[in-house]
């Protein structure tokens, strides 16, 4: 929609071809029903992951999220700013989608609902002979129904995540026709699976925690390796760990090939020292002696935790407080705060935001997103290989490299 947008304004006659009975079914579920539909960040040009993180930094100082902001505003909607996210002020992912069809329709965008392209390629010309091969004016988009003709394409069908909203990974094999690379799409931003006989019973829990992902192959001569770490809210779940700050790392996981080399350890005290802590229950031992063990931890830890830490500490609930030794009140808080999980997995596309991996960025052209192997052809949003965490980073991807992608295939036209 930002790329139609785009080469409409400046210009070019555009047909938006959707797959489903409408489009921008996906940005309706954004941010849960309210669109986290740009970051303030200041780094936001370096967040992204993927073949084509060097590029997305060209591509979001294109358009970055203030001109997101000054875009939106154009076109009528009012956002609110929450340290840094930004909605719309009305809550509601709808009224996003709404004002991007206004503009559609006001500029004219021919949209073409439930038209699945099936094929894209070159045209041959009326006497049977092939034209040359990428160049603009010459392209044909087959669909189920019809065969559309133009001078220039942009790709922009997203990943494989969440393919109910329409984005089937039909994308890639388009990509693939076109002779383009595809890295090997995989889960991102999606909740991750663990192996332990704990989870049920932690399921629905949440807490604040710091997860550190390492990598430990036997083969690697560097040893352990952080992949990436963050702090936030951690949600427990009956196969694993979810939460935005598992979310954060989950690529790192998915993209792994050797999930017995990885480890998350989690802290779940991560604001308070690990001395200070242990000092905090000999203290609170001492002064009330009768008190069982699991007494203790009950002003630290959510009451489901607390059997759970004392199990991987090796000490049993009965223990009265008053024989809390300065050795077990260390190896309690060890538990809590370098508490090891395996790994197993992620959960999958169905319930994934995004997708790492698509369309090797090295074939395209960092200043438009045009394809280096055809003229007339050019990629924006998911389809790339470009992913960013949660906190509306996906979003302004989407939004930069429409507009990049947009108005270079219109000035493309203009100039060829
Ligand atoms: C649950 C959820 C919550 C999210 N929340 C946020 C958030 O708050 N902030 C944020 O920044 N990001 C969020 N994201 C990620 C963000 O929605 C995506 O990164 C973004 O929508 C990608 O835009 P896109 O245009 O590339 O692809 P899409 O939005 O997937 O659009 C692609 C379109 O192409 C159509 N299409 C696909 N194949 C074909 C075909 N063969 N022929 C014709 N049409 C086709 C699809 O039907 C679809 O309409 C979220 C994602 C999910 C799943």
């Amino acid at each position: 929609m930002m790329a139609a947008i785009t080469a409409a304004r400046a210009g070019a006659g555009v047909t938006l071809l959707e797959a489903m009975e409408r489009p921008g079914r996906k940005l309706l579920i954004t941010g849960n029903g309210r669109c986290n539909l740009t970051n303030t960040d200041c780094g936001l040009s370096r967040r992204y992951h993927g073949s084509a993180a060097a590029l997305a930094a060209g591509v979001t100082q294109q358009f970055d999220a203030a001109d997101t902001l000054a875009f939106f505003e154009e076109l009528g909607l009012l956002t609110t700013d929450r340290e840094g996210y930004v909605y719309p002020y009305s809550r509601q992912a709808a009224s996003v989608l709404e004002v991007l069809l206004a503009e559609l329709y006001r500029l004219g965008v021919k949209i073409k609902l439930n038209e699945k392209i099936q094929e894209i390629g070159i045209c041959s010309d009326g006497e049977g002979a092939e034209k040359e091969p990428g160049k603009a004016g010459s392209w044909f988009v087959r669909t189920g129904g019809w065969t559309y003709r133009a001078d220039a394409v942009i790709l922009a069908c997203g990943s494989a995540a969440a393919p109910a909203t329409g984005s089937d990974g039909s994308g890639y094999a388009l990509a693939r026709m076109l002779g383009h690379t595809v890295i090997e799409p995989s889960p991102a931003l999606v909740p991750v699976t663990c192996r332990g006989d704990f989870f049920a019973a932690l399921a629905g829990v949440r807490c604040r925690a710091r997860v550190s992902l390492v990598c430990d192959a036997a083969s690697a001569t560097r040893g352990k390796r952080l992949l990436a770490s963050d702090t936030g809210e951690l949600q427990w779940t009956k196969y694993g760990v979810s939460g935005i700050v598992i979310f954060q790392i989950s690529r790192f996981i998915s993209t792994c090939t050797r999930m017995e080399d990885l480890t998350l350890y989690l802290d779940l005290l991560p604001d308070f020292e690990e001395t200070r802590l242990v000092r905090h229950l000999l203290n609170r031992a001492c002064r009330a002696k009768e008190m069982r063990i699991s007494g203790l931890l009950a002003g630290m830890l959510h009451e489901k935790l607390i059997p759970v830490i004392l199990k991987r500490a090796g000490l049993s609930a009965k223990l009265r407080a008053g024989c809390l030794t300065q050795e077990q009140a260390g190896r309690l808080i060890e538990a809590v705060k370098h508490f090891e999980l395996e790994v197993t997995g992620t959960k999958s596309f169905d319930v994934c935001q995004v997708c790492a991996g698509g369309v090797e960025a090295s074939e395209l052209d960092p200043r438009t997103l045009g394809s280096r192997k055809h003229e007339g052809l050019y990629f924006a949003g998911e389809l790339i290989d470009a992913d960013g965490p949660c906190g509306g980073y996906n979003l302004q991807w989407a939004w930069s490299s429409g507009y990049v992608a947009g108005m270079a295939a219109a000035l493309d036209l203009r100039h060829g």
